[in-house]
């Protein structure tokens, strides 16, 4: 560990510094460096901590007793946490650090300044381990002594018994996790509460702020109704007050802790903010989250006129009521597993592992479906859950597109829920964050119920001159795609609506059911053109590995691939397979006879012109006039994105980058294997490079070029692909919002410098 001094001041810290100040450390660092107004703070570091560990031979003691100790027996572990905790108080600290504290204590101000003590728990690998649960937190301490015995609080609370478990859990040596403790003036707020810089469920610009009397714990615990306000960035107005009954508040109790009063009657009813001081908290609200660039929840507290920030996190729609009915307890909610935010939405539910798809049958509408992979087989028992979780995997795979489509929340690649989960547990599924909880998690649903319905929808319809399409591969989300306004569908995936059936192509050809398997297509591509109108759908070709057709009858016959991802799909296996091509092209025939010009078809996988050009003529084999209907290319493969200009001369109409492939393909990077997610990385220059040059090259031929990969549904990603001149995108159903609010901002960006530019000359 490097020479980090005990203490760090807020002004020193950045954001590398957050394993030595833990993320609350390191993000109120960021805070101030930003220039919002922040409470001033210093933070006792991570190696103070492990200093006072070695220079009172703790850390042999402690970990020596945690090397033989066995999590699963609860004797055992309450013992070694309580060890554990009474070594850490009875120790007397070193006087090198109690004298770095003291000091830092009394620059803070002359007086006995009152302070909040909070730990924050860092791992060597993992800067902010706050999954463990150990966020204690003492509020309204005043004077040295106090100060010190709660610093060394807030270190015993990392040896807690459940911190433990969990940590032995998730695999974390205990000797590598490390605890920051921030000391920090406490704001007596006169008024405080929450703020959502962006609206929490659909992502518009609306700040919705709800504020109450005295401290923020009674917002935030939910022990009051809240005033609540919505700000409208767009229009930089208030455009909805709620002026609720606050009964009761939350204020300091003398030098220790606080307490629940009454709130005078004549105060009850009196609106917390002015529009002024909403309209300044909404403008730092977008400071955060334009420094972040994701929404953000924030804390807030007003002192004799000025506006506090005491927090910035993410927004998880999730932790504000989490101690409702918990009342008493902690109120931070155990996080005990991590993953990928594969599908937005929080559900809460009882836990039913599935080892083997034959056991689907007890998965009971409700329940937490937690299994290693999902696999299309599973897509019957996916639509009953109210949450699914999976060891693997990652935003592209299966699960994720299914559970997206299906609008059930999903963390994907945890990879130990079913080990880590027991059957009929209570948990509660974050899919926005990735997060699981144990047992049930309200979720700020007032934040929601705060906005009255003109508020959200009394907007007109954003119009972006860059196409922003939609995403569909289950015909049931067809409607609530067409709802979000988009202007077409950038992709069909049809071998979804073939999976569904449980048995494979081959299948329908062996068994003389070719007729069944060509109506199954036409009738589900049916039910999405019928929802887009006079919108563009490009329709594509089966692409489904090998491996997911493999437990559906008929999935014998399918060859044992040692890697899916580069072998039989896509266009390659259907020109190698023309009965099953050509039953494809049969329905869109049908379709096209119906009236249906709205219909295009779009190859993929295609490596080559070539490949393009041979789909063609066998189209024309079987009747269909290719000069005249839509046809276009996948961009999934960095050969067909360096050979663009040849597509182009073999006459695709279109190409859509399917980037979850063709990252895969560019970075040698399993899409589906979570030990290598994070270096998955959609913004790759090699990517990026790829991208803008097929992008220019098909603006110099006029024809059009879009992204239906999952980098497509990504606000930063599509600022660039605006900027660099894509003509459309197609994105997943829950992102379509913010996709065309970000697309607007970018195009009236260029419009603006476009015009600046022409004064200027
Ligand atoms: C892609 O590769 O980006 C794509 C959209 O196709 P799929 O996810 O179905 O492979
Ligand atoms: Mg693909």
């Amino acid at each position: 560990m490097k020479d980090v001094p005990n203490i760090l001041w807020l002004e020193e810290i950045r954001k590398e510094d957050i394993i030595s100040v833990g993320g609350k450390g390191a993000s109120l660092g960021e805070m101030a460096s930003l220039g919002l107004p922040v409470p001033k703070a210093f933070v006792v570091t991570a190696q103070a901590f492990r200093r006072f560990l070695v220079e009172t031979s703790l850390e042999k003691k402690i970990f020596s007793s945690f090397e033989r100790l066995d999590v699963e027996d609860n004797e055992a572990l309450e013992n070694a946490a309580d060890m554990a905790k009474a070594l850490v108080m009875k120790a007397k600290m070193p006087a090198a650090l109690r004298d770095d504290i003291r000091k830092s204590y009394k620059k803070m101000s002359d007086g006995e300044l009152i302070v909040a003590v909070r730990s924050s728990a860092t791992a060597e690998d993992l800067p902010d381990a706050s999954f463990a649960g150990q966020q204690e937190t003492y509020l309204n301490i005043k004077g040295e002594a106090a100060l010190l015995s709660s610093v060394q609080k807030c270190w015993a609370s990392l040896y807690g018994a459940r911190a433990i478990y969990y940590r032995a859990k998730q695999g974390f040596d205990d000797n590598t996790v490390n605890i920051a403790v921030v000391v920090q003036q406490l704001v007596h707020s006169e008024k405080a509460g929450v703020m959502f810089t962006s609206h929490p469920i659909t992502g518009e610009s609306l700040t919705i702020i709800e504020g109450s009397w005295g401290l923020g714990e009674a917002v935030v615990s939910g022990s009051v109704s809240p005033d609540k306000y919505v700000f409208d960035q767009r229009t930089e107005k208030v455009v909805d007050t709620f002026i609720a009954n606050k009964k009761v508040e939350i204020i300091a109790n003398g030098d220790h802790g606080t307490k629940l009063v009454d709130v005078p009657k004549d105060r009850q009813d009196a609106q917390v903010l002015s529009d002024a001081e909403v309209a300044k908290l909404a403008m730092y609200g977008k400071i955060a989250e334009s420094h972040y660039g994701v929404p953000q929840d924030v804390e807030w507290g007003v002192v004799a006129g000025t506006i506090y920030i005491l927090q910035s996190r993410p927004i998880t729609t999730i932790g504000k009521k989490e101690a409702k009915g918990m009342t008493g307890q902690k109120s931070s909610a155990t996080i005990i597993l991590k993953g990928q935010g594969a599908a937005p939405g929080i559900a809460t539910g009882k836990v039913i592992i599935i080892r083997d798809v034959k056991d689907t049958g007890a998965v009971k509408e409700g329940d937490i479906l937690v299994t290693k992979m999902t696999n299309p087989d599973m897509v019957p028992a996916m639509r009953k859950v109210a949450a699914i979780v999976t060891d693997e995997g990652g935003m592209t795979c299966h699960a994720a597109i299914v559970s997206r489509e299906l609008g059930t929340p999903a963390v994907l690649g945890t990879k130990t829920a079913t080990n880590v989960l027991t059957n009929g547990q209570l948990i509660t599924v974050d899919g926005e964050m990735g997060l699981i909880y144990e047992g049930e998690v309200a979720h700020a649903a007032p934040a929601q119920a705060a906005i009255s319905p003109q508020a959200v929808i009394g907007h007109a319809p954003i119009i972006t001159a860059t196409s922003v399409k939609v995403n569909v591969s289950i015909p049931e989300a067809a409607a609530r795609a067409a709802a979000t306004g988009a202007d077409g569908v950038g992709l069909l995936r049809i071998e979804h609506l073939i999976l569904g059936l449980n048995k494979t192509p081959g299948w329908f050809i062996t068994n003389n059911k070719e007729e069944e398997f060509v109506r199954e297509l036409h009738d589900g591509i049916k039910i999405v053109l019928d929802a887009f109108p006079g919108k563009t759908v490009w329709v594509r070709t089966l692409d489904a590995p090998t491996d997911e057709f493999r437990n559906m009858a008929g999935g014998e016959n399918e060859p044992h691939e040692h890697n899916p991802m580069l072998g039989w799909r896509g266009i390659r296996r259907d020109l190698q397979s023309p009965d099953q091509f050509r039953l494809q092209v049969e329905s869109f025939k049908r379709l096209w006879k119906e009236g249906y010009e709205n219909l295009g078809i779009m190859f993929p996988m295609v490596s080559h012109p070539d490949q393009f050009i041979k789909g063609k003529e066998m189209m024309r084999g079987w009747g269909v006039d290719v000069d005249n209907v839509t046809l276009g290319i996948m961009i999934e493969i960095p050969s067909s994105a360096i050979m663009i200009e040849d597509f182009i001369r073999a006459g695709i109409k279109f190409a859509s980058f399917g980037t979850n492939d063709l990252i895969q393909y560019t970075l040698a990077i399993d899409r589906n294997n979570e030990n290598v997610a994070d270096m998955y990385n959609p913004q790759h220059p090699a990517v990026l490079s790829l991208i803008h040059n097929a992008i220019q090259v098909c603006r110099s031929y006029n024809v059009e070029c879009s992204i239906c990969g999952q980098a497509g549904s990504d606000p930063k990603m599509a600022v660039w692909l605006v900027e660099h001149g894509i003509s459309s995108i197609s994105a997943n159903i829950d992102a379509i919002t913010k996709i065309r609010e970000a697309v607007a901002r970018t195009e009236k960006h260029i419009i603006l410098e476009a015009a600046r530019t022409k004064d200027a000359e």
